[in-house]
């Protein structure tokens, strides 16, 4: 489902009430589409941002272990210091660094098919992330956290390289296949 990229009216999910922590990639060209993006959520000076190659596909890949560990070390500051409550998860198309992570498959086309691959990919890493930061979440509570603090949602974003955003919705509704 494809949003407007300022406008509330276009926006198929209810605001975030508290702060956020937005994963975006590191990629040039996208920057300063997600200020835009995140002001439309009515955002502006309430988000933490983690910049990591890939996204999604980043905190989870092989090559560098560590940035695993990179991310849920500040998502847990977030949670203590922003009490952040939402997480938005931002991927885009044309990812260079699912190149680098992925190899071959990581590269997609601009026909129909391949836009549907490079989605589907996407939203296969961010959704893989998103049940991690769940499982950890859990775990806080499950070692005496604050269940309030740790009720950490998480929603996940493909951007394309005109910054407009599309919303991977949780129950799969706008999947293209
Ligand atoms: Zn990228």
């Amino acid at each position: 489902m494809e949003i407007h990229r300022t406008s509330s009216n276009y926006r198929p999910y209810p605001p975030p009430r508290k702060n956020v922590l937005l994963l975006s990639c590191m990629d040039l060209r996208l920057i300063d589409d997600l200020v835009p993006f995140m002001e439309g959520d009515n955002l502006s000076n309430r988000y933490d941002q983690l910049v990591f190659a890939g996204a999604a596909l980043g905190v989870i890949q092989q090559d560098h272990e560590s940035w695993y560990d990179v991310f849920f070390q500040h998502l847990d500051i977030a949670v203590q210091l922003h009490q952040i409550q939402d997480v938005y998860l931002m991927e885009h198309r044309d990812c260079g660094a699912y190149a680098k992570f992925l190899g071959e498959s990581g590269k997609y086309g601009d026909s129909p098919a391949e836009l549907r691959r490079e989605e589907a990919d996407h939203r296969r890493f961010a959704f893989q992330l998103k049940d991690e930061i769940a499982a950890h979440c859990a775990r806080k509570i499950a070692e005496g956290g604050d269940p309030e603090a740790w009720d950490v949602h998480v929603r996940c974003f493909l951007m394309d390289l005109r910054g407009s955003v599309t919303w991977l919705k949780d129950d799969g509704s706008d999947e293209p296949f």
